[in-house]
């Protein structure tokens, strides 16, 4: 399947910004996320699709390279995005690959439990700060229950299988050595079933989707994982259950930028109150904050409120909310007021100190080709 292009995916123009960005795939994850939409099947593809957008094109150098060369520039193996409906099989039958075959004993080790099952839960950076709780729908293999996870119908039971007879092992002689190789009747578990259960044909597992509630709780981050022990796929023939892990991804936030335990905002200021001072509204996570700015604020001082960021989900203090002063030139001025401003420039222009930032800049520049 060819796939679409990821500025058409997101709905963005090419020169799209980061915030453009983040606004178009923040829509999409919250339109199609597999939470949201357990009755659309073709949700948790286009949320895939819109995540896999997302991290190619927020990233500066796999951008660069998307545009250059398009998907064939941008390495999809390395896309760690999940629909969360994908099977991840970690420890499968590794174990009864490695002892089955070469044991010089003969021995039969072989791993019955379930497979682990990877979910991927994307939530808001207000869920993240504060917890929650989700309820997810996860598709999953469960013990058959007409035949309790044997495999074998109603009123049987498996029996041993007869060419091995239940080593689920099978010796050969090759010169002087006895090789014992994995049983291919039984396929190692030593027992085969006569009469197969209609269910699940024999498997002893059926694929269900099972609703689970999810605690997540307060600060957690993109890229923490949370356990929930024995909550992934069904155990072999009564083996343990896998577990399932969640694994959370933060979305933007419109307002706030997150780095770790400390919360990062702007705040447009007028060039009259950066001027004069007075106060102004910063907003926090709890709400609006008045704060007192001095005269003669510039763009890029930051005023920090103690204790407004984020508590760490690992423990320590909590973080600060970092506002970072931006000053707005006013627009569309009348007549009048521009006539304001010239008299105001005429009145300040040769008096010092006014601008420091200004006066600084043109003592550098100067030395700069002094030096030349
Ligand atoms: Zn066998
Ligand atoms: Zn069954």
């Amino acid at each position: 399947m060819s796939k679409r292009d990821y500025y058409e995916v997101l709905g963005v123009q090419k020169n799209a910004s980061s915030d453009d960005l983040k606004k178009a795939y923040r829509k999409l994850a919250m339109k199609y996320h597999p939470d949201r939409n357990s009755e659309d099947p073709s949700a948790p593809e286009k949320f895939k699709e819109a995540s896999e957008a997302y991290e190619i094109l927020s990233d500066t150098s796999k951008r660069n390279a998307y545009d250059q060369f398009g998907h064939q520039g941008v390495d999809a193996s390395g896309f760690s995005g999940s629909s969360g409906a994908g099977f991840n099989d970690i420890f499968g039958d590794i174990f009864g690959d490695i002892f089955g075959g070469g044991d010089p004993f003969g021995r039969r080790q072989r791993s019955n439990k379930g497979s682990d099952l990877q979910y991927s839960m994307t939530i808001s950076l207000e869920d993240a700060v504060r917890g929650v709780t989700e309820k997810i729908a996860i598709p999953a293999l469960e013990a058959c229950s007409p035949c309790g996870g044997t495999g074998a119908k109603k009123g049987s039971s498996p029996i041993t299988c007869g060419t091995c007879g239940g080593a689920g092992q099978v010796r050969t002689q090759q010169g002087f050595f006895s090789v014992a190789q994995t049983c291919r009747q039984c396929s190692g578990s030593g027992q085969v079933i006569k009469d197969p259960c209609t269910s699940c044909k024999g498997q002893g597992r059926v694929e269900k989707r099972k609703t689970l509630s999810v605690k997540i709780p307060a600060g957690v981050d993109t890229g923490d994982r949370i356990r929930l022990s024995g909550e992934g796929e069904a155990g072999f023939s009564g083996g343990p259950s896998g577990d399932l892990f969640v694994q959370i991804k933060v979305l933007p936030h419109d307002v706030f930028e997150r780095d770790g335990r400390h919360l990062y905002c702007e705040a447009p200021i007028s060039f009259i109150d950066a001027s004069l001072g007075g106060e102004i509204q910063i907003p926090t996570l709890d709400g609006k904050v008045k704060i007192k700015i001095p005269e003669g604020t510039q763009t890029g001082k930051l005023f920090r409120l103690r204790g407004k960021g984020i508590s760490p989900i690992r423990g320590g203090s909590t973080g600060d909310l970092l506002c970072r002063a931006v000053i707005e030139t006013p627009q569309n001025l009348t007549k009048e007021q521009k006539k304001i401003l010239k008299d105001f420039q005429n009145s300040i222009e040769n008096n010092a100190n006014h601008n420091p930032l200004k006066d600084e800049w043109f003592d550098k520049v100067k030395s700069f080709f002094d030096s030349k």
